[in-house]
């Protein structure tokens, strides 16, 4: 008899934390290599956390999250995104767009199913599939085509087991971006296959030319889409862990089911601050999203000055540099980066086939610290040619 879930038991653990930990454990090390801004998140979401509690109202929230959060929400992404959605059964307030995910995953899929997976790829896609009993199929995107999904691509993929298709634009890692016009061929395969897609758009509000285009929004599409995103990164709320999925009834139905067992609610301080944040936080977005795109500016630049050729990315706060130059694989070169330099970066690879080759560097941290891990890696390659 097996002691541990065989499933688990083979699970990968997560390329980004070793090298986040590593840089946890060394003060003197810069770390580029987890996602998350060097914000503090809004200051009206912590005055909302710190009435919350003087008034001591820290119970559970209904199990799809506040009505007002979920009013809040179908009001944002109706503005920001032209997205529809009932506030009432159409929205699920999630703990991170990281239940979402799992939940969206658990609620469609059974044995066998087939999920087309874009790579290079976040990494919790293909692990939590495996859990859910799919299994992965990779469309291997690249630099040729802006790291972007095509049509041609798809359609290799798709075999009569196909059953989902999990897309992330803004991408982390690549920073690509699709348009609307982009998203027309695909929809046409993914309606034409009956296809349901995830769309992780976690980094929608984090796009410097373009604005961010969702697949739901193309008409047939909505029905057939889990719309997933979070306060996490365009408010700097990594912590408080409020994410929400929206789609139509049966499917939010389904992942609903789910959630009220597993988490029966997403934390209720973090709901009410994402209420904050979505009523009054909307300026704090926008300058850390402007910062953000002066230091991708700066970064990409220092990196192109220094040897490390890299596509200027369109969305999220990830760099995406090619080391190939160096002849040294991504898992060797962000070692030795980690151990020799004090940058901490991770290696394209832990995302997927089309990774390898290039390494994941968050310009979410402070300009300062960008600077610094541009002069550190520019010794470092200048010392080992
Ligand atoms: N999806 C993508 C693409 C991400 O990059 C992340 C975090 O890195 C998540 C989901 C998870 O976000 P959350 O903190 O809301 O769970």
């Amino acid at each position: 008899k097996e002691y541990l879930s065989t499933a688990v038991r083979d699970m990968p653990p997560s390329g980004i934390r070793q090298f986040f930990n590593a840089a946890e454990a060394s003060k003197d090390v810069i770390s580029l290599g987890v996602g998350e801004p060097d914000f503090q998140s809004p200051k009206c979401a912590r005055e909302a956390c710190i009435r919350l509690l003087e008034h001591g109202s820290t119970m559970y929230t209904p199990n799809e999250g506040l009505y007002e959060l979920r009013e809040e929400i179908a009001g944002y992404l109706a503005n920001g995104f032209g997205l529809h959605y009932e506030p009432a059964g159409e929205v699920l307030v999630t703990v991170g767009g990281s239940e979402a995910i799992d939940l969206a995953l658990r609620a469609l899929i059974n044995p066998g199913d087939e999920i087309i997976v874009p790579v290079p790829a976040y990494v919790a896609y293909e692990p939590l599939a495996r859990m859910a009993g799919g299994s992965i199929v990779h469309v291997e995107t690249d630099e040729e085509h802006s790291f972007k999904l095509t049509a041609e691509a798809l359609k290799k993929a798709i075999t009569p087991r196909s059953k989902m298709l999990i897309v992330n634009f803004p991408s982390n890692p690549t920073g690509a971006v699709m348009t609307y016009e982009d998203w027309l061929p695909v929809a046409k395969l993914v309606i034409e296959h009956d296809l349901i897609v995830l769309s992780d758009e976690m980094y929608a509000e984090l796009t410097y030319g373009q604005k961010h285009a969702s697949p739901a929004s193309v008409p047939g599409m909505r029905d057939r889409t889990v719309v997933i995103s979070g306060f996490s990164k365009a408010f700097s709320m990594t912590g408080w862990r409020v994410g929400y999925a929206c789609g139509n009834r049966e499917l939010i139905g389904s992942m609903m089911k789910v959630h009220q067992y597993t988490a029966l609610c997403a934390p209720t301080l973090g709901q009410v601050a994402a209420i904050a944040c979505l009523r009054h936080g909307l300026e704090d977005m926008q300058y850390m999203k402007e910062e953000f795109g002066r230091r991708r500016r700066m970064f990409v630049r220092g990196l192109e000055q220094i040897g490390l050729p890299c596509r200027e990315p369109q969305g999220a706060f990830y760099a995406f540099p090619s080391v190939a130059g160096t002849g040294l694989a991504s898992q060797t070169f962000a070692e030795r980066l980690l151990r020799e330099a004090k940058v901490a970066a991770v290696p394209g690879h832990v995302f997927g086939p089309g990774g390898e080759g290039f390494i994941r560097c968050s310009y979410a941290a402070s300009a300062a610290k960008l600077t610094e891990a541009l002069e550190r890696i520019d010794r470092w390659l200048r010392a080992n040619p």
